[in-house]
């Protein structure tokens, strides 16, 4: 596995591969690996021949008061788990590498950033768009995986690239979960035990929302305060958001139909945690 933390040698590396007929995979990452992004290398094994994983925890899409200073950065333990799994190459720039001068170009994408995280986090996804167009370009993969659990996320990159006619395939993977049903989570490792187990509750309300819906209730409203009352038994957590929006525009929806994304965001402690689920209630 080769490991670099400069722009020209992934082109270099990628450059060679590309050149003997493989298909590149990209799997971009803030590091911190477990079992979640685990599960993107593989999916990525899949369809590419050559996987490049980048390392990075992108200052620009924290906002003033969030974790990027605390972000954990176990750099050793994510390259041992990259290597066991195959992985070709790791990219793992610094800041000034990504960013060598004041940035003056950003990927906005309108409307579907707006809602959900994009209230509480004005500018979250203009950085994530910026920096995902940057390892597009970086890398050129003909693949990128992303997961289900950023639900907003993969939506939102899905749209910059059709938007961009960027030649890449989108590819999201479905979340991985503890047993107990906590998305799993870089940011996990911030809660304690008992929070751990607190938060299984942000599942359980998904899941009885899919009840809910898969025995006929159409009124959002309805759903969505079942939902709470469920959260409201996380003794130290504040809900952020529950909403029940189109899955594919975002927009929120009074009454159920087609495809629908029930999603949460909530603070336990000063941690916040974010998960969802896709359901299909037809017609
Ligand atoms: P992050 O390192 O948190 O920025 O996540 C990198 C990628 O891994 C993103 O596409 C996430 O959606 C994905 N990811 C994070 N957690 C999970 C999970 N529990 N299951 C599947 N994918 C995940």
């Amino acid at each position: 596995m080769e490991v670099t933390k400069t722009i020209e040698e992934v082109r270099n590396l990628v450059k060679a591969a590309r050149s003997k007929g493989s298909k590149i995979g990209l799997v971009p990452t803030m590091g911190a690996l477990h079992i979640g992004h685990i599960s993107l290398i593989e999916a990525a094994f899949k369809d590419c021949d050559f996987i490049v994983v980048s390392i990075f925890v992108n200052p620009t899409q924290f906002g003033p008061g969030e974790d990027f200073e605390k972000y954990p950065r176990p750099l050793e333990a994510d390259l041992k788990i990259c290597r066991q799994a195959g992985v070709d190459v790791v990219f793992a720039p610094e800041p000034q590498q990504m960013y060598p001068m004041a940035n003056l170009t950003w990927v906005t994408v309108e409307k579907l950033t707006e809602p959900l995280c994009g209230r509480s986090r004005p500018g979250h996804f203009r950085g994530v768009a910026t920096v995902c167009a940057k390892l597009f370009n970086i890398v050129a993969p003909d693949a990128a995986y992303f997961g289900q659990k950023d639900a907003q996320q993969a939506i939102v990159i899905k749209r910059m690239v059709a938007d961009l006619n960027m030649p890449l395939e989108i590819v999201v993977c479905p979340t991985v979960r503890e047993p107990n049903g906590l998305a799993v989570s870089s940011r996990n490792q911030y809660l304690t035990a008992r929070q751990k187990n607190e938060a299984a509750n942000i599942y359980k309300s998904l899941q009885t929302c899919r009840r809910l819906i898969d025995a006929g209730t159409t009124e959002t409203r309805q759903i969505i305060s079942e939902m709470q009352k469920i959260l409201q038994q996380i003794p130290s957590g504040q809900i952020e958001y529950v909403s029940i929006v189109d899955a594919e525009t975002l927009e929120s929806l009074e009454k159920i139909a087609g495809k629908v994304l029930a999603a949460v965001a909530v603070r336990i402690g000063t941690t916040r945690l974010i998960d969802n689920i896709l359901v299909d209630a037809g017609k």
